[in-house]
């Protein structure tokens, strides 16, 4: 393989990365997971800590443990939950649940959102990580050098200029109006769009289980202003 890495184009890839974790879906799997090419910087053992983490956060939630396919992987996550080695994240877990209504004025955000305290940052990292893979996924060319792939939360929004807010959620009524792709029993559905001055300015959608719903953009870094 002499595929660039996806995450950091510095280096080649040597592996293939699962866009979302595998591990969310439950055994056996669809075989139309994607996934893209990574170097082993950017996929090792945290990255996979974080689906880990990603995975038991989103099936411990209320009104998705009903899923089939969470149902089908309950042995698997109480086993993973009472693994005394994996007490740490077990704790971090039970700690840092919170579940956030996400309306904002104009209703562009998704019902519900699972939020976790202080764990937030974990799960935007796989996030990130999902939206820069499908990105390449879908473009074929991985994200330029420059842009961030972000969760975009009430707060952080709110703090954009009106006119970037406004960009975002003409994208965002776009991608609405159109069936999403899925991925699985209903396990994993993403939208995504583009604006129209910038093809790597995209907006995505990701909704896991039905349910647990993320908003993400592609966006230009922002420099530090003076
Ligand atoms: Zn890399």
């Amino acid at each position: 393989m002499t595929k660039q890495c996806v995450y950091c184009g510095a280096f080649e890839a040597d592996t293939f990365d699962h866009i979302p974790p595998k591990g969310i879906f439950s055994q056996p799997r669809p075989n139309n997971l994607i996934t893209v090419p990574a170097c082993r910087q950017c996929h090792n053992d945290e990255t996979s800590k974080d689906d880990e983490y990603f995975r038991l956060a989103l099936q411990v939630r209320d009104g998705i443990d009903t899923h089939p396919d969470v149902i089908k992987a309950r042995p698997t996550l109480l086993r993973s939950l009472q693994n005394p080695r994996k007490l740490g994240m077990r704790n971090a877990l039970l700690k840092n649940i919170v579940l956030t209504e996400l309306v904002t004025p104009s209703g562009i955000f998704i019902k519900k959102q699972l939020a976790i305290q202080t764990d937030m940052k974990r799960l935007s990292r796989v996030m990130s990580r999902t939206m820069k893979g499908l990105f390449y996924h879908h473009n074929k060319y991985r994200l330029p050098d420059g842009y961030d792939a972000r969760v975009i939360d009430q707060d952080s929004f709110q703090k954009w200029p009106a006119n970037d807010r406004e960009v975002y959620e003409k994208m965002i009524n776009q991608i609405l109006a159109r069936p999403g792709v899925t991925i699985g029993n209903g396990v994993f559905t993403y939208r995504f769009g583009f604006n129209t001055n910038d093809p790597n300015d995209t907006c995505w959608i990701f909704v896991f289980y039905g349910q647990a719903g993320f908003l993400g953009r592609t966006f230009p870094q922002v420099k530090p202003s003076a």
